[in-house]
């Protein structure tokens, strides 16, 4: 018997396997949990779609109600959904109560949103509507960096607009997931919400499943690409929120005292797990050597371990491969540039990486041109503003990026020439429940959040009447 199962079609099952699940940073098992087969998936997309026909009649205040009744049961849960967030992801338990909590706040902010078909014309010879349509079965895939806050960019929007849902996790964190199903087990109708585990395949299945009507996808770019080659032999909608190697320009104005920490936190949360962390910092030579050695008092001072031990600022890397990867950033960046603080492996057990500064490194560096997804920043100099835009603009990506002023007209005025899909002026990553987030060029398609996100998650019907 697991502890942690799948749910279909409102009942907590045994999985066809079994999943054993590491926290990152002991490598031993948190929790073996159940795996769905594919005949298990089969079954949940069923139920989504036996469903659906009710749900999508609910009265919109209902389904609001629903909302908001997930958002009180994740929050009575807070300390067991932090800790265990903590235990498969590795952040430290203060991030992991503020990513639950963010949860919490985003099924209740979409739970105030409306979609009420619009008038565009109800006089003697016409009436005419804009309507906002449920689209069927959506499939929500997480990745593993912020697997509980994702979900709740994705299932209250969903939900709200008469959808039902299937979340996949990713098969390295989906022990909070298996929980936030049996915590809503009995607050949503049979097979309204469906929550299922795998290891790495059934992501695929899911895309191309003929079922499901939609596939909102948050993860790498690569696997985005194989979500969209899937979905288009249904025509199934997509939204797709992938990677990122946002800029963050420094310009020669600020306190490099009162700047760099802040800068520094936006490279390093979640140990730079964050797809809109700063992961290309560019600082005018001004102020180039102070800014750099700000940066590495910082991150040799940063104390790194276990998220549950007292005092940690910042967690192991989330998985072996990523881990691999990360360390792979290292070599190369060893070669390209002058490392200034950290720059290997803390400790023999966990996967942990010391906060790693790199100066003296540029564009050409696999460190500066690919995305990290680590604890590992790379500081470039430049000397003119707006060669540093067009070299942050100079990438496959365009998901965040930021420009930091003490004239902050002046940083308005570059922060519009960012080729992304937000741009911030003196801060980083400030997302925020009412705010469209998605990426431009290979960062992604569609958004979500907002009304721009709601809508992401319907179909548009026109009802147009003679008189
Ligand atoms: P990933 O692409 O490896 O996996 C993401 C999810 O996709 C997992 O649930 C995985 O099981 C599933 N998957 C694997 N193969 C699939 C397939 N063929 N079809 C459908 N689904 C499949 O990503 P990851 O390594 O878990 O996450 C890190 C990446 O996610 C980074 O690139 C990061 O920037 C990105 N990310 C983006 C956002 C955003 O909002 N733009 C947010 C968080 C993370």
């Amino acid at each position: 018997m697991s502890e942690y199962k799948l749910l279909i079609n409102g009942a907590l099952v045994e999985g066809d396997a079994k999943l054993d699940v590491l926290n990152p940073a002991t490598e031993e098992v948190v929790a073996t949990c159940a795996r769905a087969s594919k005949a298990q998936l089969d079954k949940a997309v069923d139920a989504a779609n036996a469903a659906f026909p009710a749900w999508s009649a609910t009265p919109i205040d209902e389904r609001r109600k629903v909302l908001v009744a997930i958002a009180d049961a994740i929050q009575a849960n807070i300390q067991d959904l932090a800790r265990l967030l903590v235990q498969e992801q590795g952040k430290p338990l203060q991030d992991a109560m503020g990513e639950v909590f963010g949860a919490s706040a985003f099924f209740r902010y979409f739970s105030t949103l409306d979609l009420s078909p619009k008038v565009v014309a109800n006089d003697d010879k016409s009436r005419i509507e804009v309507r906002r349509k449920p689209l069927g079965v959506v499939g929500c895939i997480i990745p593993w960096n912020f697997p509980v806050m994702l979900m709740a960019f994705k299932v209250p929007a969903a939900l709200l607009a008469g959808n039902t849902v299937i979340v996949k996790p990713a098969p390295t964190t989906p022990l909070t997931a298996l929980k936030f199903g049996e915590i809503i087990k009995d607050i949503v109708p049979p097979g309204v919400v469906n929550v299922i585990a795998d290891a790495n395949d059934l992501g695929g299945e899911l895309t191309k499943h003929p079922g499901v009507r939609k596939i909102s996808f948050t993860g790498s770019t690569e696997t985005g690409k194989k979500v969209m080659a899937s979905a288009a032999d249904a025509l199934k909608r997509i939204s797709l929120e992938l990677g990122g190697n946002d800029a963050l320009i420094v310009l020669d104005d600020v306190d490099p005292k009162e700047t760099a920490p802040k800068v520094f936190g936006a490279a390093m949360q979640n140990a730079g797990q964050v797809c809109i962390a700063a992961k290309r910092i560019y600082v005018h030579e001004s102020i180039y050597d102070q800014m750099c050695d700000e940066f590495a008092t910082l991150a040799k001072n940063m104390v790194v371990g276990d998220g549950l031990q007292q005092g940690t600022q910042m967690g192991p890397l989330q998985n072996k491969q990523q881990f691999e990867k990360v360390m792979g950033f290292l070599d190369s960046a060893k070669k390209d540039g002058k490392v200034i603080a950290g720059g290997g492996r803390k400790g023999d057990k966990g996967y942990f990486i010391e906060p790693t500064v790199v100066r003296d490194i540029a564009e050409g560096s696999k460190l500066v041109d690919e995305e990290q997804f680590g604890p590992v920043m790379p500081v470039i100099k430049y000397s003119d503003p707006k060669d540093a835009v067009r070299r942050a603009n100079a990438s496959e990506y365009g998901l965040g990026g930021s420009i930091w002023a003490k004239d902050s007209e002046k940083a308005w005025a570059l922060a519009e020439a960012m080729e992304s899909g937000s741009v911030w002026v003196n801060k980083h990553a400030d997302l925020q429940p009412h705010l469209p987030f998605g990426g431009a060029k290979f960062s992604g398609i569609g958004s979500e959040l907002g009304e721009e996100g709601l809508k992401e998650f319907t179909q548009v019907q026109v009802l147009n009447m003679a008189r």
